[in-house]
């Protein structure tokens, strides 16, 4: 909640404040026009609605595992008309296979608050959109500068690590560490060439200033960034071991149909649609 403020705080006075755009988010802007991966599929044709579901959909997923999802979405639904009368069943069965079931049915309740309380219309103002299920502060943004082209700042996980590197500070989970790289994002984020950038700076970070082999020569930065050739993070990477549950499937079928049960809410699987599930104990 402490940081929500903080960060609403930022975004008041985003616009007021007329600063020079820095060399930073020149360069990137200026990549970004010339090198920009402009063919990905919600770059195509941006609107509010399309960049809406592919940021959800990119939260802990990398673009080319969601591609097709967000190909097949798009083709069921193309505008929020369409989406407004979806299920949340029709929308989750759309999500099978990319995880984190939460965000689908986040799009389900946020498209319900869209038809309640916005006529159907994608909303327009950062306060209206951040207050729609599953959308945080950094998605808010990206839909901001992306699809309206106003200044508002980003701080996805690609954006962390650019922006962390390039300043020399810590990037852990930690909230010191979020509120200085918000304020660092802030300070870069141009008033000019908001949609370049913003593209840009996602961009660089999924591709050249990644995880493990940053590509410092052709970085559009590297002059001016503090880790350029020498990157070490700051932060212990300790290899998180993921426990393994073992689950049993009875499964019945005929040659046209398969028996599934749907899952109670509250649930792993919440509200997906599984074989009969045996004594796993
Ligand atoms: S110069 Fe290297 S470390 Fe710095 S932002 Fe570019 S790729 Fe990342």
């Amino acid at each position: 909640m402490k940081m929500m403020r903080f960060y609403q705080e930022l975004i008041s006075t985003n616009n007021k404040l007329a600063h020079k755009d820095s060399e930073f988010s020149l360069g990137i802007s200026n990549w970004y026009k010339k090198n920009g991966r402009e063919n990905l599929p919600w770059r195509e044709d941006v609107s509010p609605y399309r960049i809406w579901i592919s940021e959800v959909m990119l939260q802990q997923t990398q673009v080319k595992t969601v591609i097709p999802f967000f190909n097949s979405f798009i083709s069921h639904y193309p505008n929020l008309n369409k989406l407004s009368y979806a299920s949340e069943e029709n929308i989750l069965a759309l999500w099978t296979g990319l995880g984190f079931y939460r965000r689908a049915r986040n799009i389900y309740k946020a498209k319900e608050v869209i038809k309640a309380n916005f006529n159907n219309e994608f909303p327009t103002k950062f306060n209206e959109i951040i207050s729609l299920p599953g959308v945080g502060d950094s998605t808010a943004g990206a839909i901001m500068s992306i699809a309206y082209k106003e200044s508002y700042p980003i701080l996805d996980a690609n954006v962390k690590r650019v922006i962390s590197r390039y300043e020399g500070v810590v990037n852990d989970s930690s909230s010191s560490s979020i509120k200085e790289l918000w304020t660092l994002s802030r300070k870069h984020t141009p008033l000019k060439s908001i949609f370049e950038y913003t593209q840009g700076i996602m961009d660089i970070g999924a591709t050249i200033c990644n995880t493990k082999t940053p590509e410092c020569k052709i970085c559009p930065v590297h002059r001016s960034c503090v880790s350029a050739f020498s990157t070490i993070e700051k932060k212990v990477i300790s290899k998180k071991i993921n426990p393994i549950k073992y689950i049993h499937f009875e499964l019945a079928y005929t040659d046209k149909k398969v028996l599934l049960f749907k899952r109670h809410k509250k649930t792993f699987w919440e509200s997906l649609w599984i074989p009969y599930e045996t004594d796993n104990s």
